[in-house]
């Protein structure tokens, strides 16, 4: 028999970052909100480098004093290397940035930072119920009334609350039911990545520096150091590329693109290599709509972006907290309209687009961000402040300089609300 809860002003699928930062501030707020997660935490999660901007939201949860106290490696900066080895200088993010608040950010081991994030939210009075995987979506109509979860004993409840918020990441559980997931037209990369331990790497403050180097056919590894002397080491490009020759085993792919870079070559070499050789070719998708009556999508469900410059966290704890504050006035006001999210989905699709740009520009092989410094040099600040996730201002100059050299793409139309149809709205419909 299934039972049913009904004492829930919100119901939160998924509880990584951007369902933990939605819950907290919620609950801030004095709202009863339950959050409904698959798997227990900790658990393993891919995305290990913070950028600097996302400091906003991790103070706004109070996640800051725990970062500080944490053993998670600070970050200061980022550099570039080419496959023969040369590395730019690191890139310090306090040239620009106050030195004490946002230009210093951290690598972290997700499966301790996501479980420091979630119990931050349970102190700030959100309910948890782990091993409870969300089956379906209640629906009335078009409005989204609840949901629909198996325990890990087996039982199934049906959850009833003005709000969901899918928070389910990459795999956008509410996105990929409703039929809004749109494959980027262009980016659609694969990566393999795995964890060294005793590699090299740099002291001081260029401990925690992420390194991008540089493979043939515009690939890329990331280089993340981490505590416990661990690195985060992976290669991300096209798959075609990656499995040249038939070489398809993730080790096999792994090992070979090694060889491509001398820097990842010499930093690996008097390292170990530890766990699984992990990969995934599921990249940048859109969600047509940010959600409809009843139900909002937050962090990668809504959009999830190639990795190459970080970005994911970022946006992943920004809408968390603003996706929060929205649906506390929403359950203030008692008003569920889908267009209260337009200006959500607005500034989020900003921010995606202009990170979405940039990572364009990447790929193309006649772009590189010196080229475009030394023709413009008082562009070097936008260039940082997008790589740094300061990404809702105003990039126009820098698009049309790029453009120069690299074909960008157009926005794409996507991320309005979606407003329930009249006949299909219930008698008893709130809004
Ligand atoms: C190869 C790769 C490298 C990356 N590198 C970086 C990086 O360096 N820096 C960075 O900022 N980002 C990086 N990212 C992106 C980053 O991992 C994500 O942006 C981030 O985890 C998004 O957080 P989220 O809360 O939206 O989703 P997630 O962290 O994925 O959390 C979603 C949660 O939902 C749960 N869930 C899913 N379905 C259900 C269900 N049906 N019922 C209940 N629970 C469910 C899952 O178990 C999970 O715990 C990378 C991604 C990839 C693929």
């Amino acid at each position: 028999m299934i039972k049913h809860e009904t004492q829930w002003d919100v119901l939160v699928i998924g509880a990584g970052p951007a369902g933990a930062s939605a819950a907290t501030v919620l609950a801030d707020h004095g709202h009863r909100v339950l959050i409904l997660e698959r798997e227990s935490f900790p658990r393993y999660h891919v995305g290990e480098s913070l950028i600097p901007f996302t400091y906003a939201p991790l103070e706004r949860i109070g996640l800051i004093p725990k970062l500080r106290a944490s053993n998670f490696i600070k970050k200061y900066s980022v550099q570039f290397v080419s496959p023969n080895g040369s590395a730019s200088q690191p890139f310090y993010f306090f040239n620009r940035y106050d030195r004490e608040t946002v230009a210093q950010t951290w690598q972290v081991l997700r499966s301790e930072f996501d479980l420091m994030v979630l119990n931050n939210a349970r102190e700030h009075g959100a309910v948890v119920r782990e091993q409870t995987e969300v089956l379906e979506l209640l629906k009335e109509g078009d409005r989204v009334v609840g949901v629909r979860a198996r325990h890990v004993d087996g039982s199934v409840v049906d959850y009833h609350a003005p709000m969901t918020l899918d928070c389910t990441g990459k795999e956008a559980f509410s996105t990929v039911r409703q039929g809004w997931r749109v494959k980027d037209p262009y980016l659609n990369k694969v990566a393999v990545w795995t964890y060294y331990e005793g590699a090299k790497r740099d002291n001081g403050i260029d401990e925690g520096t992420t390194t991008v180097a540089f493979v043939p056919e515009k690939g890329w590894f990331w280089y993340i150091p981490q505590h416990n002397n661990r690195v985060s080491v992976g290669v991300v490009a096209e798959g075609k590329y990656l499995s040249r020759e038939g070489v398809r085993d993730p080790e096999s792919i792994f090992k070979r693109e090694i060889a491509q870079n001398l820097w990842i070559q010499d930093h690996l070499s008097v390292g170990k290599q530890v766990g699984p050789h992990y990969i995934t070719n599921e990249y940048t998708f859109h969600s047509r709509h940010c959600g409809c009556e009843g139900l909002l999508l937050v962090g990668d469900s809504f959009a999830f972006l190639d990795p190459v410059f970080s970005s994911g966290l970022m946006l992943a704890f920004k809408s968390g907290v603003m996706a929060g504050d929205l649906v506390h006035e929403a359950l203030v006001q008692r008003d569920f309209a889908p267009s209260r999210f337009t200006e959500y989905a607005r500034t989020m699709r900003q921010g995606l687009e202009n990170m979405r740009k940039l990572v364009y520009a990447f790929y193309n092989p006649n772009f590189s961000f010196r080229t475009i410094t030394d023709k413009y040099p008082h562009l070097g600040g936008d260039i940082t402040d997008c790589l740094s996730g300061d990404v809702n201002k105003d990039f126009s100059r820098l698009w049309a300089a790029i453009s120069e050299f690299a074909e960008l793409p157009e926005d794409l139309p996507y991320g309005a609300p979606l407003e329930s149809r009249p006949e299909a709205r219930p008698a008893n419909s709130v809004s």
